[in-house]
């Protein structure tokens, strides 16, 4: 029997942690229901790979570590993403089970949450200039007097970290035999724990990977048919924030690359998605779409979302 398509989906941190929320661990299990349900629908069909942000999780985590740290060694970011992977790979896992069980009982596909850690160049320009937003959203004074770097984003100011790009995900062989062996396999998480090769070792670098574009560097190394950006808008926008923005519906790469040089989409949020789906196209992949929480599936079957094709 030829094995069904592989679809990649590309969970945001909001799939966790709503607008306005306080973020409790009851809150996120929450609201992993809705994108996870649709998820387990959607692994009668395709084979699944999933991949989430963290960037909330490791800025509390960063925040947490800075508060009370005195009488305890500082972790390096690498750990702490790390320490993502673990909470959330284990909330999306057990969550997921829960609503495959509910579907398919006994029968149920197996699932397994992976560490990954992922490679990226020493000499990457993302170490001089930070732009991964983590973190919560900091009052005026906070971001006036803090410590460390602080940028202005859609929903408001917030820490910045260095974000290198990914260039190979380091388990990309496990995952590909874990998926032919139809297992759901959540990897990726954060973004992957960044690494750098020093001759034949791996070491960890201060760093937090984009997840769109991490996801585009794994759907590219094992072949991944369909790719979805999950989100907490509907798609892409232009003129995103004024009276005049309209969601994109369907657009070619050429023109979605025209928009992302208009800087249409900005780095840090939509950019590396709309960026992540042209990666992903130019390497062969077949569809591309960026869509929100709670319409996944609608997206996947083409009538909801910001897709991009293939010129
Ligand atoms: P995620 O956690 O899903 O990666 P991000 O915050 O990184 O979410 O990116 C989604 C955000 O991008 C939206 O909440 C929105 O505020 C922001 N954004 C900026 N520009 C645009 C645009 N042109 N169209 C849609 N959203 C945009
Ligand atoms: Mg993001």
């Amino acid at each position: 029997m030829a094995l069904a398509p592989i679809l990649l989906l590309a969970l945001g941190g909001n799939a966790l942690i709503r607008k306005g929320q306080e973020g409790s661990i009851e809150q996120q299990f929450e609201n992993l229901k809705t994108p996870l349900k649709q998820v387990a629908r959607l692994s009668q069909t395709f084979r699944i790979i999933l991949t989430h942000g963290n960037g909330p999780q490791v800025g509390d985590l960063l925040l947490r570590q800075e508060c009370c740290s005195k009488n305890t060694a500082k972790l390096p970011l690498e750990i702490l993403v790390a320490q993502t992977q673990g909470q959330i790979g284990y909330m999306i896992e057990s969550s997921l089970d829960t609503e495959l069980m509910e579907l398919e009982g006994a029968e149920q596909k197996p699932l397994v949450s992976l560490l990954s850690y992922v490679v990226v160049d020493a000499n990457d320009p993302g170490f001089g200039n930070p732009t991964k937003p983590i973190g919560p959203v900091l009052r005026e004074d906070q971001a006036l007097s803090a410590p460390y770097p602080v940028r202005e984003t859609a929903k408001g100011p917030r820490r910045v970290v260095a974000s290198p790009r990914p260039i190979t995900i380091v388990e990309k062989r496990e995952i590909k035999r874990l998926i032919d062996q139809d297992f759901i396999v959540i990897c990726c998480g954060g973004g992957g724990i960044p690494v750098i090769r020093q001759g034949r070792k791996f070491c960890g670098v201060d760093a937090v990977i984009d997840k769109d574009l991490a996801s585009s560097c794994l759907a590219r190394e094992v072949g991944v048919e369909i790719f979805c950006i999950v989100t907490d808008v509907e798609g892409a926008y232009l003129d995103y924030g004024t009276p005049e923005q309209h969601l994109l519906g369907t657009v070619t790469a050429s023109e979605a690359r025209r928009l992302l040089a208009t800087g249409a989409f900005p780095p840090g949020s939509m950019g590396p998605k709309v960026e992540a789906c042209l990666e992903f196209l130019g390497n062969g992949g077949r569809e591309a779409v960026i869509c929100s929480i709670d319409s996944i599936d609608q997206a996947v079957a083409g009538r909801s979302g910001t897709r991009i094709v293939r010129d």
